[in-house]
C-alpha cells in the first residue's frame, strides 16, 4: 500500500471513531475536530498502529499506556465546557501533568493559546516531543520533572488535565487554577479511580465525578531516566 493509501485509510477510520464518541455522548464540536484530524497512529509503536482507531488504551512502553480516545475526548470537553476564558476563543494556559506520549497534549494544543506539560519518564517524553513536532504544533513546552506539584512559574492555569492518578488531590494543583480554572483528576487506588472535575470560583472548589476510570498511579518525588 502506498503513503497515501495509508493516509486515506486512517482519515476513514478516524470518521468512525469520532462516530463511537458522538455515541457515546461526546458533543464539543471542537474536541471531535481535533480528534478527526489527529493521526492516533503516529504515536503508537509500528507493531500495535494498526489498532490506534480503536477506542481502546494501548501501551506505549515503560509500563504506561496511551490513553483511550473516549476518555481523552471526555477529559478534554469537561474542562472546556462553558469556560470563561473561552469568550476570547480559547483557553489561555493548560498544564498536563503526565504527557506520556503526547496524545493529549496533541487534542488540546490546538484548542489554547499555550500548553505545558510534564512527564516523569525521559524517553517517553522525547517520543511525545516528536510527535507534536510532526504534528505542527508549536505552543507546547515540555518539562522532564515529576509533575505532581503542578508548574508554579507558568501558572495560574485556565485548566489541568491529570493522566495519572493521586490518592487525593494535590493541593498545589488546586492552588494553581485561575479564577473559573478546571482540574480534571482521577483519584483513587490502583485498581479503580474517580475521574473527577473541579471548578474553582474565588477561593471554593465545586468537585463533579464525571466517570469511573483506570489510570496508571501517579508517582510522587521521583523521575526516570
Ligand atoms: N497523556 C497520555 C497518557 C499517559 S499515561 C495520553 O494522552 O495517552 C500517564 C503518564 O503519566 C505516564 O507516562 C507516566 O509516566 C506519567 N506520570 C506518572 N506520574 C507522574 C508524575 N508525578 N509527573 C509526571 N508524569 C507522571
Amino acid at each position: 500500500m502506498n503513503l497515501a493509501g495509508i493516509g486515506m485509510t486512517s482519515q476513514r477510520t478516524r470518521e468512525r471513531l469520532v462516530g463511537r464518541l458522538l455515541e457515546q455522548g461526546i458533543k464539543h464540536w471542537g474536541v471531535l475536530d481535533v480528534v478527526r484530524s489527529t493521526p492516533r497512529h503516529i504515536f503508537l509503536d509500528e507493531a500495535l498502529s494498526h489498532r490506534a482507531y480503536e477506542d481502546v488504551a494501548l501501551p506505549i512502553g515503560y509500563n504506561q499506556t496511551i490513553s483511550q480516545p473516549y476518555i481523552v475526548a471526555k477529559m478534554t470537553e469537561a474542562v472546556l465546557n462553558n469556560h470563561p476564558s473561552l469568550d476570547t476563543g480559547k483557553l489561555n494556559n493548560v498544564l498536563e501533568i503526565g504527557t506520556g506520549c503526547g496524545y493529549q497534549t496533541a487534542i488540546i494544543a490546538p484548542l489554547a493559546r499555550k500548553v505545558y506539560s510534564v512527564e516523569r519518564i525521559k524517553p517517553l517524553l522525547e517520543k511525545a516531543r516528536k510527535n507534536i513536532r510532526v504534528l505542527g504544533l508549536n505552543n507546547v513546552q515540555f518539562k522532564h520533572d515529576d509533575g505532581s506539584m503542578g508548574w508554579k512559574e507558568k501558572g495560574p492555569f485556565d485548566a489541568i488535565i491529570a493522566a495519572a492518578a493521586p490518592r487525593r488531590v494535590p493541593e498545589e494543583l488546586l492552588a494553581q487554577l485561575a479564577e473559573g480554572g478546571r482540574l480534571i483528576i482521577p483519584i483513587g487506588g490502583e485498581d479503580v479511580q474517580e475521574l473527577r472535575l473541579i471548578t474553582r470560583q474565588g477561593d471554593e472548589f465545586h468537585t463533579e465525578v464525571v466517570a469511573t476510570v483506570r489510570f496508571v498511579p501517579l508517582f510522587i518525588g521521583s523521575i526516570q531516566n
